[in-house]
């Protein structure tokens, strides 16, 4: 099974400037005229292997949607903009009637905004069944899309749309997965997915702030990550960001995800949230600051560490 990343940017999409792109242009030309290319090949190594992911790419823009592949049915967590591009390669692919799960950490703007564009939702025959643990669901799919915010309402959407409460404590089957979920510490509450199939555990957490998770192994948030396969985890902040000018914001950091990690044996983590403030230079270094933080338990752990970035695709 496959866990592919359509949008993985907290709190607000942003975009690449022309001028950072040119910036990364230069910066590839100048490693560039220290080599010698003799065919196609050999640039796309060159590509690959001697320049930076900050260089040669980018974390993307979208905010939070993420596809859990391998199931009988489609498998999304939270409907930020990532959604839209879900949506379109749906389309593209001729993708003929479908049922199609989206799981709602909560309902921030930035989980909840994909939606009025995702195409599959204007097909008639298409079955969209949305969850969530907030009884507010349907009503914020409602007003996000009511006058004078947005020109066309919900209920003009054709495919039929479920909205369904869950409740914690509980496990349900949906589109062939053992799905269950958890209270986050979060303005307003979020709620973190477990999936579970074929001996496989993938684990969907993000929006939220651990505070005294970490000290206590016996908190449930440490049951609830047990033995991941993956874990997506909300990493918005540094560790100094979340213990001081951000404490209560909502969000955790990179190395509470190590800690948290380690502590419930998850064997890879995927940093999520990214900081809208934060350029590719920036998470790059994140990302960097974050494997050495992880070499404290190299002799303990096996944890393998990732950034999340829009269209990464994991093998779970
Ligand atoms: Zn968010
Ligand atoms: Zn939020």
């Amino acid at each position: 099974m496959k866990v592919y990343f359509w949008g993985t940017r907290g709190s607000l999409p942003v975009s690449l400037t022309a001028r950072e792109v040119r910036t990364k242009i230069a910066a590839a030309i100048r490693e560039a005229v220290q080599h010698n290319f003799s065919n196609g090949t050999d640039i796309e190594n060159f590509i690959d292997e001697k320049l930076p992911f900050f260089i040669r790419g980018s974390y993307g823009g979208n905010t939070s949607c993420v596809e859990i592949r391998g199931g009988d049915e489609y498998i999304l967590c939270d409907a930020g903009t990532g959604l839209r591009d879900f949506g379109n390669y749906i389309i593209g692919r001729g993708v003929g009637k479908s049922v199609y799960n989206i799981f709602m950490s909560h309902l921030h703007w930035d989980h909840i905004q994909g939606f009025p564009f995702f195409v599959p939702a204007f097909i008639p025959g298409n079955q969209i069944n949305i969850y969530s643990f907030h009884p507010e669901l349907e009503d914020s799919f409602h007003k996000q899309q009511k006058t004078p915010s947005f020109p066309v309402p919900l209920d003009s959407m054709a495919a039929e749309k479920r909205f369904i409460v869950l409740e914690t404590g509980r496990e349900y089957q949906i589109g062939g997965w053992a799905v269950s979920g958890i209270r986050q510490n979060h303005p307003g509450d979020s709620y973190g997915y477990c999936f579970e199939r074929d001996g496989k555990k993938i684990v969907y957490s993000t929006d939220s702030e651990h505070m005294e998770d970490v000290w206590n192994n016996e908190q449930p948030i440490i049951s609830f990550f047990r033995n991941a396969d993956l874990l997506i985890f909300d990493s918005q902040y540094s560790f100094m960001e979340s213990t001081h000018m951000k404490e209560n914001w909502g969000h955790s950091s990179n190395l509470l995800g190590v800690e948290l990690s380690v502590a419930a044996d998850v064997k890879y983590l995927c940093l999520f949230h990214n900081e809208p403030a934060c350029n590719d230079e920036t998470l790059d270094r994140f990302l960097e600051k974050t494997k050495k933080y992880l070499k404290i338990y190299s002799d303990t752990s096996p944890l393998k560490i990732c950034l999340a970035y829009d269209g990464l695709e994991i093998e779970v």
